[in-house]
């Protein structure tokens, strides 16, 4: 057998660098290539690179991805760039002979109104969220792509739908970033700059399942090594917080007393969306990282890095 040589693609991004750390920490060889020498928009870069480099795994975690507003304003790079960085490496994979292949996905991909928890099956069962439907379609095109060459090649490429993730490395961008860096920064700055008021986007009601990307990491390397069966799988919490509560967390975590506003000029986006992972949990995967302990470890990496160079 060939030694193992997993390539993280994607791994300065949230996910792609716990996939690192974690893969470094079990003492697994990882590979990993900056974006100033591989561009994967590029099929030809992608097919050299991965001829060049032999490996045995490819962990899929690069994406051009963002929030509510990110994905309204910028549709064409969610679906151009997803679609095509994931064509050149799915096929350049299969092409260079890359065994294993994880693919990551969102929990996105599923209908705004599928029966909740939303298991795996309900894909491509009804209509998209429209405030993300261009990364969805990419991120669906994906999975079918793996579950194409499996079929067709016989590849042992499989997918792994998180659900909403937060942790280092997040992107803390006010106008593209998720829910929670956003609110970790705006509440950040509030308490410095002493305001009373922090503007919290929507309504405060939707649900979402929160998934430290640590915990994630974990799920992603399970499956590398133990799952092949079904093509998808998710990976969540297995909670739901409200954006009204989350909001509350965090400001306690930060250490912000004053008020919180909802601006209902901006999207709500899905109403709910958690996931049923007992896919996953069976095969011996659980979350080990609390909402409460995940939030305050990542505010103390927010001050130590983003914080601090920003001063
Ligand atoms: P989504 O899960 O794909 O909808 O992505 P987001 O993380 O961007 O948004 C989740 C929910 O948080 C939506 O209902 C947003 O309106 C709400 N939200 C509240 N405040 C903010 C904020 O400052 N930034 C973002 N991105 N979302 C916010």
């Amino acid at each position: 057998m060939r030694e193992e040589r997993i390539w993280v693609a994607g791994h300065r991004g949230m996910v792609g660098s716990a996939l690192t750390r974690l893969l470094r920490a079990q003492g697994r060889n990882v590979i990993t290539v900056d974006r100033s020498i591989l561009d994967l928009r590029s099929q030809p870069e992608v097919e050299f690179w991965l001829r060049a480099s032999q490996p045995t795994a490819i962990l899929f975690a690069a994406a051009k991805v963002g929030g509510i507003l990110a994905n309204s304003r910028y549709p064409a790079d969610f679906i151009y760039d997803n679609l095509t960085i994931q064509s050149n490496v799915i096929h350049g994979a299969h092409k260079a002979g890359v065994e294993r292949l994880v693919f990551l996905g969102s929990s996105c991909i599923y209908p705004k109104f599928a029966e909740q928890p939303i298991r795996e099956d309900s894909l491509l069962t009804g209509a998209l969220e429209p405030t993300n439907e261009w990364y969805a379609i990419a991120k669906i095109a994906g999975i079918m792509t793996c579950q194409a060459y499996r079929r067709q090649h016989g590849r042992r490429y499989i997918s792994v739908m998180p659900c909403n993730l937060y942790g280092p490395n997040d992107n803390f961008d006010l106008e593209t970033s998720h829910v929670l860096p956003a609110l970790m920064r705006k509440l950040h700055e509030a308490k410095l700059s002493r305001a009373r008021e922090v503007v919290v986007w929507g309504t405060g009601t939707p649900l979402r399942e929160f998934l430290h990307v640590d915990d994630l990491a974990r799920g992603v390397v399970h499956c590398l090594d133990h799952y092949d069966d079904y093509p998808h799988i998710n990976c969540g919490a297995g909670s739901e917080v409200a954006i009204r509560e989350i909001a509350e967390t965090m400001a306690r975590v930060v250490g912000f007393d004053g008020r919180l506003v909802f601006d209902t000029t901006k999207p709500d986006g899905t109403p709910r969306k958690i996931m049923d992972s007992s896919r996953i949990r069976a095969l011996g995967w659980a979350p080990e990282i609390s909402l409460e302990n995940g939030l305050a470890a990542t505010y103390r990496w927010y001050l130590e890095t983003i914080a601090a160079a920003t001063q």
